[in-house]
């Protein structure tokens, strides 16, 4: 099988094949368990699915927040904040400094964990930091068209990503008011927008 060498894409959470033996999967509740599991009927190989966290942060300089201009798919051309997922083998805050640098260039010091978004009709979980930077400096990455410090009434609210994005923004508008930041744990379910 071969594909367009520009292309290439996430693949589906659920395979086709055992990753052991690659023996077709059999989807199926196993004795003992209570919900359906993608099994290898071959080599007894039980591939559990479990959800993923997406990590970011919501930085600061002078009073402005700092968003990203998306550029790849899902929803390309819409502002987010920096956040993408946790990789292998680090901490939520590191990977949302990494998703920080990555995604926008900016230097910044990790500040309190502020919003844990539970989505779970699409198994993931979003987790934002406030943040600070050390200088207004930016320098985004290949997955960001541009990055910009956006004033408090400049928020372009009809062209956010993500319900986690604009939820975790109206958390900090609200408490910039009197000064004071909690941390929030929500819930957001499944709308009329599919994939957030
Ligand atoms: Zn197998």
């Amino acid at each position: 099988m071969s594909h367009d060498p520009d292309f290439y894409f996430p693949a589906p959470r659920l395979q086709k094949f055992c990753g052991q033996c690659a023996t077709p999967i059999t989807r199926r509740i196993l004795e003992g368990d209570n919900r359906e599991r993608d099994v290898c009927e071959a080599c007894g190989a039980v591939h559990y699915q479990n959800p993923r966290l997406v990590v970011g942060t919501l930085p600061i300089w002078n009073d402005k927040i700092l968003l990203c201009l998306r550029a790849i798919e899902p929803r390309a051309n819409t502002w987010t904040l920096p956040a993408g997922f946790m990789e292998l083998g680090e901490t939520i805050g590191q990977g949302a400094e990494r998703e920080t640098q990555e995604e926008a260039g900016a230097q910044i010091t990790l500040g309190k964990l502020y919003t844990v978004v539970d989505i779970p009709h699409v198994d993931q979980v979003h987790v934002y930091f406030l943040a600070h930077a050390i200088s207004p400096d930016l320098d985004p990455g290949p997955e960001t068209l541009e990055a910009r410090w956006y004033g408090i009434d400049e928020i372009p609210w009809d062209n956010l990503s993500f319900r986690s994005v604009s939820t975790t923004l109206k958390h900090y508008l609200r408490e910039r008011e009197i000064g004071h930041f909690d941390t929030h744990h929500y819930s957001l379910f499944a709308a009329n927008r599919p994939g957030d």
